[in-house]
Order: C-alpha cells, then structure tokens, then sequence
C-alpha cells in the first residue's frame, strides 16, 4: 500500500525464543522488550518483517514505536507481499465469516473486530448505512485512506466516521485526524437509528461509548427477552436501556433502568419511544433511576423478578484485578438481595483482566453464601461477530441463575 517503502531498506527484527513461540502459535502481538534485533530504527505503521533464528521468515505485522506493543502481526507463515490485493483478500474473509449471521431485521452489528479478525487494533461497526471504524493503535494512520477506500469499496456506507482511542488521540492531532471525524458522507443531524432483531436503537456515533452502542450484548439481550415474561426487570448499568427494550418486548411487567449517567438514560427514554411499536413494549411500564447502582442495590428495599448486573470493566488493567474482585462479589452480593423469590439473576463482566473462571467462581461463591438455593441457567461468551482467537481478546462472560 501507498507507503514510501520502497526507498527504505525492509524493516527486519528478530525477536526472543519466548516471542517466537507466541507468534508460531498465533499470538498477534510482539512486546517491545521482546524485539532483540532491528536492521533500523522503524516508522509509526511501516511493515516490520520478523524472522526466525535461523533467518527464516515468521511473521509481517505493523510497527508501532510509539507504543509497548511494538508489533501487531498482520500474517504469519509462509512469506506474502501486504498489497491492494492481500487488503482485498483479508477483508472478504472477515466478510465471509459473518456470512448467515444477521438477516434483514438486524443492520447493526460489528464488522471487523481487531486481532481475532485479523486487523489488529482496528473494528469496524455497522449502524443501518453509517459505518463506524475504530482505531485503538496509530500505526493504521499512515493507511487511513486506503483502508477507507477498500471499505467503501466493500460496504457503501453512506457515511464513515472515525473513532479513536483516548491513547492515541494527541498523535491523531499532529496528522490532522480527531474522534467523531466524518470520514464520508454528510454531516449527520443526531444519533444514528438502526435494528437489532427487529427493534429500533438510537447509537451517538460521534460520542458514545465504545462506538455509539454495546453490540456485543445483542446475544445475552435476546436471552433476556426469553425469561422476561411477567416479570419486574431491573437492568443495572442500563446505558441506553438495550436490554430494558427487550425485556418489555418479551412481556416484562416493567422495566427499570439504573444508571449513573443522565445522558444514558434519556437515550433509554429515546429508545423504548422508538419502540411503542411493538404491543408488549407500549404495554410495559418504564422508569428510571439516576444513581450510584453499588450504592442504590445495597440500599433499597426493592426486589425484582430479573436483575441485571451489566457493569463497566472494572478492571481495566492487570493492577486493578483485585479491587475488581472484590467489586463483582459486592455488585453479585447485593444484585442477589434484590432478586424476588423465583427470580432470575444474570450477571455479566466484561473486564478482559479477569477471566471467565474466575468471574463465574466469584458468582458461584456468593449465591453458595446466601442461603439460597439458585439453579444455574446459562453461561454466555462474546456473540460471533466478536471472535476471539487468544486469551486477551476474551473479555465477555456471562452467567444466568434461577432460584429453584
Ligand atoms: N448494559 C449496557 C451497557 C453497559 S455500559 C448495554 O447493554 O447497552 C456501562 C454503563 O454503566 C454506562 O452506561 C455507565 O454510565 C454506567 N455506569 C458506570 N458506573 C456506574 C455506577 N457506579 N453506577 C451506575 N451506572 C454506572
């Protein structure tokens, strides 16, 4: 692609036995402590060559030096030559991987998802014909353009925008790039409206969270919808009521929002309006809560026939493990004391830092507390197109109980 590497010599590194390894295996990412060797110093997003000890080719990945992840593989194996055509290759794969999944009552959903889909530090989500691409790494700046154009090329968007991650925002600047860029299209006038198995959802692709909406819950918010008849729901950690609308529209009593955020939960207001629509929806009843959830769930007196526990990761790296811990089993302990007799409790964490055994242990430990007795219903990963191929890209779980 339409880098100046040509005039350069190739970017060669050799790296430790233990990286190797890794990379054989098909690990995306080199360390920069693992780099032994460079033929030359390498630029933000230049290809950087990595061979083996017996100068053998192993692997071709994107070169940050800005960053501790030194390089994100692109391809191992047998050598390739990364052009226009290669690009065209690897996207018609991501696309054939979610060949089936959606049909025409769902337009919103993930595209691209990083690593496990082979672009590492890159996603690309669909809203109804915006496009939102998502950089986490400033090594894909230099092939900002190209990439646009193959996705143009690909999907049509009427619109592309971009989003960047709060870590690579101040060199985005220098190159003229900034989060919330239309890369595409016209200015948009409001949030974005798309479907997700038939219901309506606004996403502030501009601003939002993440990339305007947590479609990787779409799964575990179907599920919910199943178990949701007759019942009074709670859904904690709302953001725009995505579970809520479902849950009505699987016959919920009424649905509650509890969220920190006021932002959130006009978006949650927005949202179920979309859907009045639908009869179930317009029949059930809808409030909100602008609190604290830690500090609401341990002091209320209300109980719920479904309790959601939907929290941000609250270990958003490996340091915070512990506190996290200790956070999931008070959120667990008090979510517990809110579920009615009979109810249901479904708790989900999507910290990357603690793993699924560990979350569903921690779950486990506290419903063997209280007494009660909790029969196990469900236990949930990330929806397929959110793959995840190594251990550090598995970051969803979740976990649903009934009491017997
Ligand atoms: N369940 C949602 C996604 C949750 S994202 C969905 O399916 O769309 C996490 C949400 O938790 C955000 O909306 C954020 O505003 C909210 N939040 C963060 N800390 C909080 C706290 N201490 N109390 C209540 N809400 C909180």
């Amino acid at each position: 692609m339409g880098l100046s590497e040509g005039q350069q010599q190739r970017l060669r590194l050799r790296v430790t036995p233990a990286a190797e390894r890794a990379i054989r295996s098909g690990h995306p990412w080199v360390f920069g402590d693992s780099v032994k060797e460079e033929n030359r110093p390498g630029q933000t997003g230049e290809l950087a060559v990595i061979y083996d000890k017996e100068n053998r080719f192993l692997a071709v990945g994107l070169y940050d030096p800005g960053s501790p992840l030194r390089v994100r593989i692109l391809h191992k194996g047998k050598p390739a030559t990364i052009d226009a055509q290669w690009w065209t290759h690897r996207l018609a794969q991501t696309v054939e991987r979610r060949a089936g999944l959606f049909d025409e009552k769902t337009d919103g959903y993930r595209c691209i998802h990083g690593e496990s889909d082979g672009w590492p530090a890159l996603v690309l989500d669909r809203y109804a014909s915006a496009y939102v691409l998502k950089l986490y790494s400033a090594a894909w700046f230099p092939r900002l353009h190209e990439i646009k154009e193959l996705l143009i090329a690909q999907f049509s968007p009427e619109r592309m925008i971009l989003r960047l991650s709060r870590n690579i925002q101040d060199t985005a600047r220098k190159t003229g790039l900034s989060d919330g860029q239309l890369l595409m299209g016209s200015e948009l006038e409001g949030p974005v409206i798309f479907r997700e198995t038939g219901l309506h959802f606004e996403a502030d692709v501009i601003h939002g969270q993440k990339t305007g909406f947590f479609l990787d819950q779409r799964e575990n918010r179907r599920e919910v919808e199943q178990l949701s008849a007759g019942r009074t729901v709670l859904n904690a950690f709302s953001f725009s009521g995505g579970f809520s609308v479902y849950a009505a529209r699987g016959g919920a009593k009424s649905v509650t929002d509890l969220d920190i955020s006021a932002h959130a939960l006009e978006s949650s207001r927005r949202n179920f309006r979309l859907n009045l629509g639908e009869p179930k929806v317009a029949a059930s009843r809808h409030d909100c809560i602008q609190a604290d959830a830690f500090e609401w769930l341990a002091r209320t007196g209300e109980k719920f026939g479904l309790v959601i526990l939907d929290p941000p990761a609250l270990a958003k790296k490996q340091s915070e493990r512990t506190d996290a811990m200790h956070g999931y089993r008070r959120l667990i302990g008090s979510g517990l004391q809110r579920v009615d007799q009979g109810g249901i409790l479904v708790a989900a964490s999507c910290s990357a830092h603690i793993s699924d055994k560990e979350f569903f242990d921690i779950t486990q430990e506290v419903f063997r507390r209280s007494g009660r007795r909790f029969e196990e219903l469900l236990r949930t990963a990330q929806p397929p197109d959110h793959p995840a191929t190594f251990d550090e890209a598995k970051y969803l779980k979740c976990i649903y109980y009934r009491e017997r």
